[in-house]
């Protein structure tokens, strides 16, 4: 079944300047809402600090400040349907990002500025593959 993200113009804005103020090292957001069937549909994100030591290249969430955000989209019926960062590279999962797909099994969503302007692309691990998820842009 092809999955769509549902994201809002706004939260999109809001994910690539906090890609752009994080420049050279790369951000990171978690995304909460509702998986409804094939629809992943994005109700709020959350911008986190990324805490990888070689940041370029690779990003990591603080565990506490992780499980401070579970908690909390928990007891508003919330769950974590995405996780966002962006890349120095093209915006396709690199080899490690789909390590961590297996153990967080989302919609991943990659920001890129490779060709000037930045752009996002949402992926997900099917059967160990990863498939290009269609991205909605609500108003
Ligand atoms: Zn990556």
């Amino acid at each position: 079944m092809q999955h769509t993200l549902h994201l809002s113009v706004l939260d999109l804005d809001i994910l690539h300047n906090h890609a752009e103020t994080n420049l050279p090292l790369e951000a990171a957001a978690l995304l909460f809402g509702q998986v409804i069937k094939s629809s992943v549909i994005v109700n709020r994100i959350e911008l986190v600090h990324n805490e990888a030591s070689s940041s370029t290249t690779s990003f990591m969430v603080n565990p506490e400040e992780q499980y401070r955000l579970l908690v909390q989209a928990e007891e508003q019926g919330e769950e974590l349907v995405g996780i966002f960062h962006s890349h120095p590279a093209p915006p396709f999962p690199s080899s490690r990002d789909q390590q961590n797909m297996k153990l967080n099994p989302v919609v991943w969503l990659i920001a890129s500025r490779e060709s000037g302007n930045w752009v996002s692309k949402p992926f997900l691990l099917v059967d160990d593959q990863v498939n290009e998820v269609d991205l909605n842009l609500d108003r």
